[in-house]
């Protein structure tokens, strides 16, 4: 893959989207630098990160892997998602919450998502329980809490673990409670487009010591003590360094995620008037908003790329999140699956605006006027 092929096309020369870091990232690398041991085994900086990213979001115990990709895998292995085992997915997400039902060599069984959410819906994830289904993976999309009270009742109803992949969403609220200390486990990631970053990073939170201690021993080889193998695992340990720069950002986050909150609604005032499906928030939600994608009505389907494009060349740089559901790519050929509708059809009419913290007043008021003047052409 192309370097530019990860970012937002067309990004102006004024525009940076990105991290922010300030003095205090780089004074805490260097210190961890010249205590002269960097890994999580030799220092305690990784344990104080996860002490304080399981405090933030009011779980009882947080263990910190090498990316949001393995601390979704870490938690598929710790509650026994096993060979043959089928997982309930979300069709249209980032493969990030996917690929670790394929290493875990279990089933994906692709289901649609709520029209309103975005996330995925509970009623089809319901429709697709098997006596074969080990866990479903609710994602908190684009910083949108998921439904979790209606998973938490088929976890009830059907024996089911959830495990909530929580990436996009640190310090969103379900009930007025952050994500990661709702669901029996979840997965975050401080990957450098989140809203914290450690470069790449991952966190699991869970209120089950058991779990934890599961999950410990997925990320250090399947040891649970020196050469004492007792599971099959992974190198999945984060750096000293990575929890260095995360213990700076965790204390930024809340700062970070107001930002991107007043993003969204500059973003929403200039593009209101306009025949539009814009980002709702749910009664039960309080959104970091992650990523700020909205819906063409459904008859500019067709032209979406061309619109696309269009905005592109008037200095909006937008991107597509995401482009098609999950069971298009060859990689899940092999899984039978049923279309999911409301994610073909979101897949068509999705378009995302630029979102990140780093992203000023101003620019964001140009990008959602230019954005507003464009669409409303196609719109007319
Ligand atoms: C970012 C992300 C992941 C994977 O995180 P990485 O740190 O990039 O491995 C998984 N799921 C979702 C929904 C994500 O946004």
């Amino acid at each position: 893959m192309k370097k530019e092929d990860h970012l937002f096309s067309g990004v102006p020369e004024d525009l940076r989207l990105g991290p922010v870091f300030g003095p205090e990232e780089a004074d805490a690398v260097k210190a961890v630098v010249e205590s002269g041991s960097i890994t999580q085994l030799s220092t305690d900086v990784v344990e104080t990160f996860e002490r304080q990213f399981a405090e933030y979001v009011g779980a009882k115990e947080a263990v910190a892997v090498s990316s949001g990709t393995a601390a979704v895998h870490t938690a598929l292995a710790a509650v026994g998602v096993e060979e043959g085992d089928e997982v309930i997915v979300p069709a249209f997400t980032f493969i990030g919450t996917v690929g670790p039902v394929l290493h875990q060599h279990a089933v994906p069984v692709f289901a649609d998502i709520d029209p309103e959410t975005l996330c995925l819906d509970p009623l089809d994830a319901e429709r697709k329980i098997t006596t074969r289904t080990k866990a479903i993976i609710p994602v908190d999309l684009f910083g949108h809490p998921a439904n979790l009270t209606a998973f938490a009742d088929l976890a009830d109803q059907y024996g089911v673990q959830i495990v909530e992949d929580a990436c996009q969403a640190h310090g969103a609220c379900f009930d007025g409670q952050r994500v990661g200390g709702v669901s029996p486990i979840a997965a975050f990631s401080f990957q450098e487009s989140k809203n914290m970053t450690t470069g790449e990073g991952g966190m699991i939170t869970t209120n089950d010591g058991g779990l934890a201690d599961g999950c410990r021993c997925v990320r250090q080889q399947g040891e649970r003590s020196w050469g004492e193998i007792v599971r099959r695992g992974h190198n999945y340990r984060m750096t000293a360094l990575q929890a260095a720069i995360g213990i700076e950002q965790l204390k930024k986050l809340d700062g970070f995620n107001e930002r991107r909150v007043e993003i969204a609604s500059i973003y929403a005032e200039a593009l209101n008037e306009l025949d539009l499906s814009l980002p709702q928030e749910k009664s039960y939600a309080s959104s970091v908003c992650h990523v700020y994608s909205f819906l063409l009505p459904a008859p500019l389907a067709p032209q979406r790329d061309s619109i696309v494009q269009h905005l592109r060349e008037h200095g909006v740089p937008v991107s597509v999140a995401y482009p098609s559901p999950l069971y298009h790519s060859p990689v899940f050929q092999a899984f039978a699956h049923e279309k999911c509708p409301v994610s073909e059809d979101t897949a068509r009419r999705v378009v995302t605006l630029p979102t990140s913290h780093s992203i000023s007043t101003a620019a964001a008021e140009r990008i959602g006027n230019a954005a507003a003047e464009v669409l409303a052409e196609h719109l007319a």
